[in-house]
Order: structure tokens, then C-alpha cells, then sequence
């Protein structure tokens, strides 16, 4: 990974170069950042500049075949340790370890390097627990290390999350953090540095990687989104400079005003008792995922206490935002008084059977149904 490559973080690029262009570069570092700053891009293009033979004053060359190897993340003395756990992929060895995932490592980071702990444990297949780093692991990690380089060069070992490390793990590893065998490099990358023994923080060189430059996110969030530059500064700005939470929020908002489309819909389907629109509706329901339907469901029930509230004249209350007041306001001249509880109870009984895993046909063609009854 070239510097080049990754967004904004002019400084803290020029910051690195010196420190290899002045022979200062630490043995071993942390880069802490809050998720999505581009800690873990900037450590990997960092070990890929110090050992690339061509590079210049502003980046690695990019073309020769050690960056080469960096790009794909196969250089035999580049190492990674991140978190793992059990999963159904993984089921013969009890004690997982990060080489159990290398591929799916490689393929994750290469397409998002900016990927989030939660988007790394739904590539492992983890549900619902933390991954760790554990003493296998750094049982691992030294043996790796201990190893001469295979290409002659330094050896690097980035470990990501290690606020993911048990104590023993972190015991284990803290004479090699406090002095690395020559020719050996070890960058930390948290998100979370807080967590971590202080004997570990005290022997590392800290990096604050600090949000990314407001307008520069907003220009590649204008072109990832196909938004316009002002929209793209907008998340930019809500997010804080984060790209994964960036990503996060617009693609939350996109999912609401899908969200809304299709309820708008169905309640002028049954509203005007056009059946082939309401049945079209419920199709498409029911042929999304899970969370989309529970996320149609949450936003129909707020659309329709916002409908009711203002039917009552207290607009105030309703918190609706400015770009759907027209919209509510309109059905809630629209809309009978008796539909509300109905409404609201056919959306409740369709959430849970959601959760019932009852089959989705049935359960938005039946919602459609008492919509249709009922308006
Ligand atoms: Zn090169």
C-alpha cells in the first residue's frame, strides 16, 4: 500500500518519512486512532516505504517486487496478528490464530483497509462475541520472529486491535516489544489504547492518528456515494472525520429513505386500493435480509406516531424533521383515526414474528393485508 493510496493524513505521512529519512524509526510503535482515521493503511504503507529499494522522498515506488508483495500482503516478512475466535469455519482447532485467516485477512484489508472490528469478525463468520489475541498467538508471533528474514530485509509484524490481547498473551510479548531482535519492527494498531498494560504502551513510540481532513473525506465520499461534494463534506463533518463511521451513517440514511419509499407506498396502495402496488410492496419485502425488514418495520412504526401526533394538532412533539413535514402532515389528514392502534399492533405482531423466523411471505402479505382492511 502506497501513502498515495490512502486518504488525507499529509502531516502524519510527512511525519513517518522523516523519521525513516532520519533513521528514527522506533522499533517498535503504536498508532492509536479512533476507528476509521486510517491507523492500519498507514502502518502497512509505513513498512512497505521503509523497505522498498526505489522509494523517494514521498512514497514508495510501488511497481518494484517487494511493494509489489506489500500490495497483496504477501511479503513472506510481513506479519499480521489481529483478533479471531471460534467460528463455524474454523472448527478442528480448538486455540484459532490469525494464520487460520490470513486469506480472508488479506482479501478484507486489501478491499476496505479501513475495515472495522465488527466488518472483520462478520468476515470471520464470528456472531455476537469479541475475537482475541490469545497466548497461541503470541507464542506465534515470537516464533515468527525469531526467524531470519526471508528476503534479507526487516521483518515487520503489525498487529491490529491489541487491546484484544489476554495478559498472558500481553506478558508474553512484552520483552519482544521491549527490545525486538534486530531488524525487526512491531507496529501496534488500536483503537482502543486505554485498555492495553501500560508496560506494553510504556515501551512503544505512540502515533496519534487524527481525524481525516474534513473536506478531502468529503470528496471521496462525494465520488464512493455518487453524492454531490456538499453532501459529501455534510457526513463528512457528522462523522468526525471518520471514514467508517461515515460510511456507517450515509449508508443508514440510505436504508431509511428505502425504508420510507417503500412504506409511502403501501399506504397509497391501500389508501387507494390499488392492490398490484401493495403486492408489490410486500415482494420486495419480503426477498430482503432480516435487518432491513426490522429496519422497514422501526421506521414505519415512527412514521405513523409522527402521523398521529400531528393529526392531534401537537406537531411540536413529533420531532419530525424538516424535510418530511409535508409528507406527515399530508397523511395525517388522510388517515382514519381507527388505523393507528390497528396499524401499530400489525407492525409489532410482524416484528415479532420476524424474530420467530415465520416466513416472510406470509408475514408482509399479511401486514398488507390488515393495512389495506384498515385504511
Ligand atoms: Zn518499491
Amino acid at each position: 500500500m502506497k501513502f498515495s493510496a490512502i486518504i488525507g493524513q499529509h502531516k502524519l505521512k510527512s511525519q513517518l518519512i522523516n523519521l525513516s529519512a532520519e533513521g528514527r524509526v522506533s522499533h517498535a510503535i503504536m498508532f492509536c486512532e479512533d476507528q476509521g482515521y486510517g491507523a492500519l493503511p498507514l502502518a502497512i504503507a509505513f513498512a512497505q516505504y521503509n523497505s522498498c529499494p526505489n522509494r523517494d522522498g514521498q512514497d514508495s515506488c510501488g511497481t518494484c517486487p517487494t511493494c509489489n508483495k506489500f500490495q497483496k500482503l504477501i511479503h513472506p516478512d510481513l506479519h499480521f496478528a489481529m483478533p479471531v475466535s471460534n467460528t463455524k469455519k474454523i472448527t478442528s482447532d480448538k486455540k484459532p490464530v490469525s494464520d487460520h485467516f490470513i486469506d480472508v485477512w488479506r482479501t478484507s484489508v486489501i478491499e476496505n483497509p479501513n475495515l472495522t472490528e465488527q466488518d472483520w469478525y462478520e468476515e470471520i463468520g464470528v456472531e455476537n462475541k469479541l475475537g482475541l489475541i490469545g497466548v497461541n498467538e503470541a507464542t506465534l508471533i515470537l516464533r515468527k520472529l525469531s526467524l531470519r528474514s526471508f528476503e534479507g530485509g526487516d521483518k515487520y509484524m503489525i498487529v491490529w486491535l491489541p487491546e484484544r490481547m489476554n495478559h498472558e498473551a500481553a506478558n508474553k510479548l512484552l520483552k519482544l516489544i521491549e527490545e525486538p531482535p534486530a531488524g525487526t519492527y512491531i507496529f501496534l494498531v488500536s483503537k482502543s489504547p486505554e485498555k492495553i498494560l501500560p508496560t506494553i504502551i510504556s515501551r512503544c513510540q505512540i502515533i496519534r492518528v487524527t481525524p481525516l481532513e474534513i473536506e478531502e473525506l468529503g470528496n471521496n465520499l462525494s465520488q464512493e456515494f455518487s453524492i454531490t461534494p456538499a453532501d459529501g463534506i455534510f457526513w463528512a463533518k457528522i462523522a468526525g472525520g471518520s471514514i467508517s463511521k461515515a460510511r456507517e451513517i450515509i449508508n443508514e440514511s440510505i436504508e431509511v429513505s428505502s425504508s420510507q419509499e417503500l412504506f409511502l407506498r403501501l399506504l397509497e396502495g391501500c389508501v387507494t386500493k390499488d392492490m398490484v402496488n401493495v403486492i408489490s410492496v410486500w415482494e420486495d419485502l419480503a426477498i430482503s435480509g432480516r435487518e432491513r425488514q426490522k429496519q422497514f418495520c422501526f421506521y414505519a412504526l415512527e412514521f405513523i406516531r409522527r402521523v398521529y401526533i400531528m393529526s392531534m394538532g401537537i406537531e411540536e412533539i413529533s420531532n419530525t424533521p424538516d424535510s418530511q413535514r409535508d409528507v406527515v402532515s399530508m397523511w395525517a389528514k388522510k388517515i382514519k383515526p381507527s388505523f393507528y392502534s390497528r396499524g401499530y399492533d400489525a407492525i409489532n405482531g410482524a416484528l415479532a414474528d420476524i424474530d420467530r423466523n415465520v416466513n416472510s411471505k406470509y408475514i408482509f402479505s399479511d401486514l398488507s393485508n390488515r393495512f389495506f382492511l384498515s385504511l
